[in-house]
């Protein structure tokens, strides 16, 4: 409906490479086969078999196609955009810092945290970063990564927040060890967590505590042996990013109506709205908006509600929380 389209909204789950759309795609130099790959994925969306798997190479498409300082930088531009076009207010963008012929992996932050810079005056929007680690990255090479993760959250304190988990999660495990020096260091955690059933890493994850839970799928009780992770989940009450074209075109949620959000809403556990990918899953945040609304019967008011909570789990400073707050109450009657 126009009312998700209109509502400022907020989105704390975007990964910059699965946020590319078709165009800009394009424009960065890819060719015709790899877009309509894109298009095939969402076809799928009614089929009953889809795995994470067939999501997964669809990555590497995005990554040919940033691998210089200019196209990634054009890349950020057109995300950035995109959410502003949306009516996104404030844009929590995660990317996996890589190393590539021309770019280091401190470059390619540096890239990233130029263009978050420069949109600002230019995109009313506020856009804060953080960077992920790849599961399939080892311990040195994560090690490495955080070091400079660290370096750069020292050098831009006001746009590098935190720190991410992510990747494909039938691959590697969670280093409580590593993000732990990350908390240390002042880094907000948001972890992948729960994306396929794996109870033992669920629990490390929930022991460990992070700021907030990517996905959390198999936490619910109704997964085989997960009761006692749910149980110490209730009890911490982490709030939960939840991506539900996301989870359905992955196949770890089989219809929009099954997904885990309706049990956060029924027992007013903290969770936010999110996309994910929007160009990998061909969505958008008013999308995900009206998916709630629709298959949950939510109502605007509730709705808009939701996004007062996102603003207070987001890694933005006090005084952002603040002024996100006014600008939500401020067009309050618009909508209500
Ligand atoms: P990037 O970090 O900007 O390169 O964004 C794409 C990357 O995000 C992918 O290569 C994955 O590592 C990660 N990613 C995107 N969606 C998911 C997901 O649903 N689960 C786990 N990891 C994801």
């Amino acid at each position: 409906s126009n009312f998700c389209k209109l509502i400022p909204k907020i989105e704390l789950h975007a990964h910059l490479n699965g946020s590319l759309n078709e165009d800009i795609l394009k424009q960065l130099g890819c060719d015709e086969t790899s877009i309509s790959e894109y298009q095939k994925l969402t076809e799928i969306l009614n089929k009953t078999s889809r795995n994470l798997d067939e999501c997964f190479h669809l990555f590497p498409i995005a990554h040919n196609a940033t691998k210089t300082k200019e196209k990634l930088y054009m890349a950020t531009k057109s995300v950035i955009k995109d959410f502003k076009k949306d009516n996104t207010i404030y844009l929590e963008l995660r990317t996996t810092p890589r190393s590539e012929e021309d770019m280091s992996k401190e470059e390619y932050i540096e890239t990233v945290v130029k263009c978050i810079n420069d949109c600002k005056s230019k995109y009313k929007i506020l856009v804060k970063l953080i960077l992920s680690i790849n599961r399939r990255q080892d311990d040195n090479n994560a090690e490495e990564s955080l070091k400079i993760i660290i370096k750069m959250k020292e050098k831009y304190p006001d746009i590098i927040k935190g720190i991410d988990l992510s990747g494909d999660p039938k691959v590697g495990t969670f280093n409580e060890n590593l993000f732990e020096k990350a908390r240390i260091a002042g880094l907000k955690t948001s972890i992948h967590c729960a994306e396929v059933k794996n109870n033992e890493e669920v629990k490390k994850i929930l022991d460990f505590g992070p700021d907030r839970l990517g996905h959390a799928v198999c936490l619910h009780p109704a997964y085989e042996g997960s009761q006692e992770n749910w149980d110490l989940y209730l009890q911490k009450k982490i709030p939960i990013e939840c991506c539900l074209t996301s989870n359905v075109i992955c196949g770890t949620v089989e219809r929009y109506e099954e997904h885990h959000i309706q049990e956060l809403i029924n027992l007013r556990l903290p969770f936010s709205i999110c996309t994910d990918d929007k160009g990998v899953f061909r969505t958008n945040s008013s999308k995900e908006y009206e998916h709630v609304m629709k298959h949950f019967k939510i109502s605007p008011t509730d709705l808009y509600q939701f996004n007062y909570n996102s603003v207070e789990q987001s890694f933005a400073s006090d005084e952002e929380k603040k002024r996100l707050i006014h600008v939500l109450n401020k067009v309050l009657y618009l909508f209500l």
